[in-house]
């Protein structure tokens, strides 16, 4: 008897092994897809204008972190990343700032003051570019509660375009990071109340989180959070994106057709 519940049991730590192993390779399989995806989308943002908006910089460098990381620069780095990527992916990528600094006046008041005139800007650069998309750079603190964590995006209350932006970089960060369920949650915040195209606030993290802190400083991990912001940018993009938009060439339609008829494909 006790060895007939021996092997049983050991079926079923079988059965358990490659249950889990199972599971980690259709997430695998699942992610590399993913990933094949997004790059056959990418074209989603070829000659979008996006404007890419590290937080903070000049005189408010933001949240300080336990051990003494800044706001201001995860920011700026994690911004930098995400410019790279959308350029390559043929966007017209517009910088906020590309060093510590903000766009007030130095005369400008006082540090209130200053501050308006820096977010104010910042918008502004948006808005006379006509841009697609305003993507704002932050991270998040929390210090009566050092344990809360994860990502999340804000959108303007609304806002059903900025609400879908910020939905699908959510999902993303959801997806890839593997560290944060929250949701994409509307607030009315300067920026995004004044930009006149989508546009989402990334909480790219708690930095009054110590793990989270470490995790931002470093560059691999910026290099992820930059990628996922994009990816959910492309999956945004594709979906608004109509094959018929766009001056169609009728002639040139008519010519191709006439080229290619009488052609038959079966299926593969
Ligand atoms: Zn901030």
């Amino acid at each position: 008897m006790l060895r007939v519940i021996r092997v049983r049991f050991s079926y079923l730590c079988l059965f358990v092994v490659i249950l889990v192993l199972g599971y980690f390779s259709l997430r695998v399989i699942y992610d590399h897809m993913e990933n094949r995806r997004v790059a056959a989308l990418s074209w989603s943002l070829a000659n979008k204008v996006i404007v890419v908006d590290p937080g903070h910089g000049g005189i408010d460098p933001g949240s300080k972190g336990p051990t003494g990381a800044i706001e201001e620069d995860i920011t700026l780095e994690v911004a930098r990343k995400l410019a790279t990527v959308l350029s390559q992916a043929g966007a017209i990528v517009l910088m906020t700032r590309e060093s510590d600094m903000d766009l007030s006046d130095a005369e400008g008041g006082s540090l209130l003051a200053r501050k308006r005139q820096d977010l104010s800007r910042r918008v502004a650069l948006a808005n006379e570019h006509e841009a697609d998309a305003f993507i704002s750079v932050h991270v998040n603190s929390f210090k009566s509660g050092p344990l809360e964590h994860g990502a999340q995006t804000f959108y303007q209350p609304g806002s059903e375009e900025g609400k879908k932006l910020a939905t699908s970089i959510q999902s993303e960060l959801v997806r890839m990071l593997r560290n944060t369920n929250r949701k994409a949650k509307a607030v009315d915040y300067y920026t995004t109340r004044n930009a006149k195209m989508p546009a989402v606030i990334v909480e790219i993290g708690f930095i009054s989180n110590a793990k989270e802190e470490k995790l931002m400083g470093d560059v691999d991990y910026q290099g992820k959070l930059a990628y996922v912001i994009y990816s959910g940018m492309v999956k945004y993009f594709a979906e608004h994106a109509t094959p018929t938009s766009g001056a169609v060439d009728k002639e040139k339609a008519m010519e191709t057709f006439m080229h290619n008829k009488g052609e038959t494909y079966n299926a593969p």
